[in-house]
């Protein structure tokens, strides 16, 4: 199993929508994904419309190992693709994580259960740098950066590099970056505005092109086709798929190279 964190240490940069998106894309390619939601806020629950009763475990037991992983597991309604939900009592691991002296390699330890069972582990992470983030680093073979092309989303991206190399300089985390998506992309005709252009441009400079994929634009289509449950293509835009058929391309070539 390739587990992969949707990683990004600012608010609204794009990691549910990349989590969405991606699970799904990987799903109908095949792939018996495990999206997990390691959220408090829980809008990957939502958008994967999970109707988890209060009594059912959730990403908290999971983590606390107070139910089996398998028992957190439940089908989406989609073909392949299976979540761990989460809801805002998750905050409360923070304290459980911070006490136990390993957090950081608490989440990769639960996973390792499924290890044979999913193809693809894909985990949603909040966006303060927190335990569970740390958690969430330290169970990531590869961390794929979502960042708004804006002067807020390049601190993010910062950031988020900047946790990433305090927990694997340490020996924590063995994670790779897989790379950057930026996110709300702004073109106006067929004109990228200036900031967008300049910002992706300062994220190319700080990872290298070759770890920039295709962004996500600015378009009320990717909030659509989340809401309403339909693909891109369904809702007339097929060209907006693009980020996501390259990102499964890359996971492709990483899971054959792997066997
Ligand atoms: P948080 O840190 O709060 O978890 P996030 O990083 O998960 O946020 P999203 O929730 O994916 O970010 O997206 C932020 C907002 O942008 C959401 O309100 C979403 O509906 C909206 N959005 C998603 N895709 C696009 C798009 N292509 N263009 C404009 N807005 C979008
Ligand atoms: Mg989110």
């Amino acid at each position: 199993m390739l587990t992969i964190a949707c990683l990004s240490l600012s608010g609204g940069q794009g990691k549910t929508t990349t989590a969405v998106l991606l699970a799904k894309s990987l799903a109908q390619k095949g792939y018996t994904v495990l999206a997990v939601d390691a959220d408090p806020q829980s809008n990957l629950s939502t958008f994967l419309e999970s109707d988890v009763g209060e009594e059912m475990p959730t990403l908290l037991e999971v983590f606390k190992g107070t139910v089996a992983i398998a028992d957190g597991i439940y089908a989406t309604g989609i073909d392949h693709l299976f979540l761990i939900p989460s809801d805002d009592a998750l905050d409360t691991v923070q304290d459980y994580l911070s006490s136990s002296g390993v957090g950081a390699m608490l989440l990769g330890k639960r996973l390792e259960a499924m290890k044979t069972v999913f193809d693809i582990c894909l985990i949603d992470s909040p966006p303060q740098r927190s335990q569970i983030c740390k958690s969430i680093i330290g169970a990531a073979h590869q961390i794929l950066i979502p960042c708004e092309a804006t002067v807020k989303g390049y601190g993010s991206l910062v950031r988020t590099l900047d946790a990433i190399k305090e927990l694997t300089e340490i020996g924590v985390s063995q994670a790779q970056l897989l790379g950057v998506i930026p996110f709300r992309d702004r073109w106006v005709g067929n004109n990228q505005t200036h900031e967008s252009r300049m910002c992706i441009q300062e994220m190319i400079t700080e990872v290298g092109k070759e770890l920039v994929f295709p962004s996500i634009r600015e378009s009320e289509r990717y909030k659509q086709a989340i809401s309403q449950g339909k693909t891109l293509s369904a809702l007339g835009a097929p060209e907006l798929e693009s980020p996501f058929e390259t990102l499964v391309q890359h996971l492709t070539a990483i899971i054959e190279d792997n066997h």
